[in-house]
């Protein structure tokens, strides 16, 4: 049996709470299942550590979330601790994490769980898509390099290439043929979300995704525009299963994508690569309810979800696997009980009694 190792970065803010919650659901959830076993080694690094010591990421816990089989990362970064240049020390380090893992697709499922406080009226035939952002360049490539700033104007660069495309891509297509479809009618598809008809860069990202989408024509592709996505994401998200699209298209699509469904504490995400993998709540740090032990967990609970999945499908381990499937129940079901929830989507449950109420639910038969 397998031991997975498991690098835990509780960072900053609320961000060490909602880490303690999932470390109690994942005991419970090792203890409840036969053959599942990891070693969840923690390590400082984020803002308050900066204030500290004047270091954000140290090269040893670098080494360490190389080393892990994953990385779990809970929210890293607080306002007012920054830089002498100003700028916030949660960018820096991310980017260099993400670098150092070479993690190059970020997965951020939108999913309406029963019960969970979504915004629309209707949702149709429900909502499950997931936006799948190119995590190393695109306009982010601009940080640390490509960017301008004179007295009157200031430039940034977007980075497109035929590999970062093609890798993200591919990704998507992978993904899409391990899902059940989207959920107005089950059918398999990839949509690439682009500019393609401004930008010369967008053009070049779809063109290489029409080009990969040719060796899996078992699975439906098309492309739209990004600000009719925008439009098609709450009048009819039910019609989407997998979107891939550029860095910072990315980042405003998946939140978007986070007040759908009930809000960022309950939006997990994974960032993956050929060899590395950082699974992360899609939230941040919170400063204004941190330490009151009333932050959701769910989000990291789900993202640890994630990391199971990732984990069985790339060591080929079905106990992995099904344990993932019975943390994301396990959680399903506490939210669609109602009674046990925290105050960012309407209950008055603490983050403790959440966890607790998840690791019942784990051992509890379905
Ligand atoms: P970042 O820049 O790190 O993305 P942000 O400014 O986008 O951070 P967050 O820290 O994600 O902000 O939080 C925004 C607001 O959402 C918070 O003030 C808080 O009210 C709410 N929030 C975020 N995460 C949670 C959570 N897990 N539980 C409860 N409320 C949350
Ligand atoms: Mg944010």
């Amino acid at each position: 049996m397998k031991t997975y190792q498991i690098a835990a970065l509780p960072g900053d803010g609320i961000g060490p709470e909602c880490m303690d919650a999932t470390c109690i659901v994942l005991d419970r959830l090792q203890s409840e299942t036969p053959g599942l076993q990891f070693a969840i080694t923690s390590h400082r690094a984020g803002a308050e550590l900066y204030r500290e010591s004047g270091v954000t990421l140290p090269d040893p816990v670098v080494a360490a979330c190389v080393d892990a089989d994953a990385v779990l990362l809970s929210a890293i970064g607080l306002p007012d601790v920054r830089f002498p240049d100003g700028t916030e020390v949660q960018p820096t380090m991310m980017v260099g994490l993400r670098r150092a893992l070479d993690v190059h697709s970020a997965v951020r499922p939108v999913k309406l769980y029963p019960g969970a406080p979504g915004v629309l009226k209707d949702n149709g035939p429900g909502i499950d898509f997931v936006v799948i952002r190119e995590n190393l360049e695109g306009l982010f490539a601009s940080f640390g390099g490509g960017a301008k700033v004179g007295r009157e104007v200031a430039t940034d660069t977007m980075v497109i290439t035929r590999g970062g495309t093609s890798r993200v891509t591919d990704f998507a297509f992978r993904l899409a043929q391990r899902r059940s479809g989207r959920p107005s009618d089950g059918k398999k598809m990839v949509t690439c979300v682009d500019k393609a008809n401004v930008f010369r860069s967008m053009a070049f990202f779809r063109e290489v995704f029409m080009d990969v989408a040719e060796s899996y024509p078992d699975i439906a592709s098309d492309a739209v525009y990004v600000d009719a996505m925008s439009l098609y994401m709450v009048q009819n998200p039910w019609d989407f299963d997998v979107l891939v699209m550029e860095n910072q298209f990315g980042d405003i699509l998946s939140d978007l994508g986070a007040g759908l469904v009930g809000g960022l504490g309950l939006g997990p995400s994974g960032e993956i690569g050929e060899d590395h993998a950082l699974f992360q709540p899609s939230h941040g740090t919170a400063p204004q309810i941190a330490g009151k032990n009333v932050a959701n967990p769910m989000a990291t609970i789900l993202s640890a979800a994630m990391m199971l999945d990732w984990l069985g499908d790339r060591h080929q381990d079905p106990v992995c696997s099904d344990a993932a499937v019975r943390l994301e129940d396990a959680v399903a079901r506490v939210l669609a009980n109602g009674h046990i929830r925290t105050p960012d989507i309407r209950g008055t449950a603490s983050t403790t009694d959440v966890a607790h109420a998840i690791a019942d639910a784990i051992a509890a038969p379905a």
